[in-house]
């Protein structure tokens, strides 16, 4: 079905110059009237002026029926249903765009909520259907934008040439707005005025100017599903990304939040189906960066937690790249909150210890004696496949067959499962009921207390 309110849009209008006649006397059509008049638009009242309106310059009262071509907009609020039909079919007849109180299918214009930043304007447009949520939306987003950005818009869109001389690429312009939103005069300007918005300005233009041939890469952990997961620092290069080269773990909330028109590029890997091998990546990385690209390496997780991240900072490095690395959550930390396993506690482990489950060759060569330590947690990426041999091992090295076991599927996602089992147990649960990857494997007495403390 095609949505009803389809063949509408919000458009911005410049309205200085229209005529706006004005029916009724009521606030919420006077709210209208003075937002139209501070734009400089003439009003016209139909048959007499309301009191608040007396003696203000463009203002007049309209006594005579209108004439053709009169008007560019029409206000009408009554609560008489004939003369309500009689401005409607006028208004319709003469193609008019209008305004009508409690008609907002009929109306051909609504009035968006406004969000007002000096020539920054942001509309709450809800089609005049729910204006309760568009003044909630209104409030909220008042709060988040900081007061000082008016101030700043207006003094970049003075030194609009000036800026655009100086920062002559794209990348530079992308540089100097992402500085100068982030940085502290949009906090500030409302209290320090426009000299003190000014030096930063000059300042962060500076920074901006100084023009690297080079890029970057930022080696970015995407945490383990949960686009909530990821830090703020890597949600702003997500904003900044000319390239972004993504591994299979990264889900698709995640990549929704990259800058709409950086490239992103799919680089694998599926267990034992590198579909683009690491040395090919390490090379793309430096070859994107040489070409003066900003670019993102996002992985899983936390890059440098069994996610081979130092292996492509060693080519950076060789290669003489600038790098950044953006630590992310990892699987352990995101499926044992979402769990509700504390990997420690007090009374049942003391340390934790993350191992992986990638048995080579499949034969079991983790130092299994120190793994069955008492007091400790054991966290095994990648040790679904291998989940047999590790359990096997770890009961044949001492480790009590009735040791608690969980494993923690596609982890802080909506998908998320946990299974929990014992040592001896757990291989047969998983074989009568398969889990997807990526999975988790903890191991240890603090899985017991998911029983009371799991909170989804
Ligand atoms: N760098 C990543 C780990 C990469 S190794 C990190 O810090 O999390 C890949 C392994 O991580 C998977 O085999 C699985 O064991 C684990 N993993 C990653 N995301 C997961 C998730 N959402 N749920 C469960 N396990 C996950």
């Amino acid at each position: 079905m095609t949505d009803p309110h389809s063949d509408r849009l919000p458009l911005s209008f410049r309205v200085g110059h229209w005529n706006v006649l004005c029916v009724g006397a009521s606030s919420r059509l006077g709210g209208k009237a003075e937002r139209l008049y501070r734009a400089g638009a003439c009003l016209f009242w139909w048959q007499s002026l309301p009191p608040a309106w007396l003696g203000r310059p463009g203002v007049t009262v309209q006594s005579d029926w209108p004439g053709e071509g009169a008007f560019q907009l029409v206000l009408v609020d009554t609560e008489d249903g004939e003369e309500k039909a009689r401005w409607l079919s006028w208004c319709r007849d003469q193609g008019l765009a209008f305004w009508m109180a409690g008609e907002p299918e009929a109306s051909t214009v609504h009035f968006p909520s406004l969000v007002e930043r000096g020539p920054l304007r942001i509309a709450v447009d809800t089609q005049g259907l729910a204006p309760t949520v568009a003044r909630w939306l209104r409030q909220r987003l008042e709060q988040v934008l900081p007061d000082g950005l008016g101030a700043v818009l207006s003094l970049t869109q003075k030194r609009r040439e000036q800026i655009e001389k100086r920062l002559p690429t794209p990348h530079q312009r992308r540089s100097f707005w992402y500085r100068l939103l982030e940085g502290q005069s949009v906090h500030r300007a409302s209290l320090d005025g426009e000299e003190r918005i000014a030096r930063d300005l000059e300042e962060v233009l500076e920074e901006s100017a100084v023009h690297s041939p080079q890029g970057q890469v930022f080696l970015v952990g995407a945490g383990p599903g949960d686009p909530d997961l990821l830090t703020v620092k890597a949600l702003r290069l997500l904003g900044q990304a000319d390239i972004v080269l993504y591994d299979r773990l990264v889900s698709e909330p995640i990549l929704n939040r990259v800058r709409a028109d950086a490239e992103c590029i799919h680089v694998g890997k599926a267990r034992s189906n590198h579909s683009v091998p690491q040395d090919r990546i390490n090379q793309m990385l430096v070859d994107y960066a040489k070409a003066g690209k900003t670019v993102v390496r996002l992985k899983g997780g936390d890059p440098f937690i069994f996610g081979r991240g130092g292996e492509e900072i060693e080519t950076l490095a060789e290669n003489g790249v600038g790098f950044q690395v953006v630590p992310g959550i990892t699987a352990a930390s995101g499926c044992a909150a979402y769990a509700g396993i504390p990997l420690t506690h007090r009374r049942y482990a003391q340390s934790v210890r993350f191992v992986t489950g990638h048995l080579q060759d499949n034969t079991a060569n983790l130092p299994w004696h120190e793994l069955i330590d008492e007091g400790q947690t054991l966290v095994f990426y990648m040790g679904l496949v291998g989940l047999p041999i590790i359990s096997r091992e770890l009961m044949a090295h001492g480790m009590r067959p009735d040791m608690p076991v969980a494993l923690v599927s596609k982890g802080t996602t909506p998908e998320q499962l946990t299974v929990t089992g014992t040592l001896e147990s757990i291989v047969d649960q998983v074989n009568r009921n398969p889990v997807a990857p990526p999975t988790l494997v903890i191991v240890g007495d603090v899985v017991q207390l998911r029983d009371r403390l799991s909170w989804i």
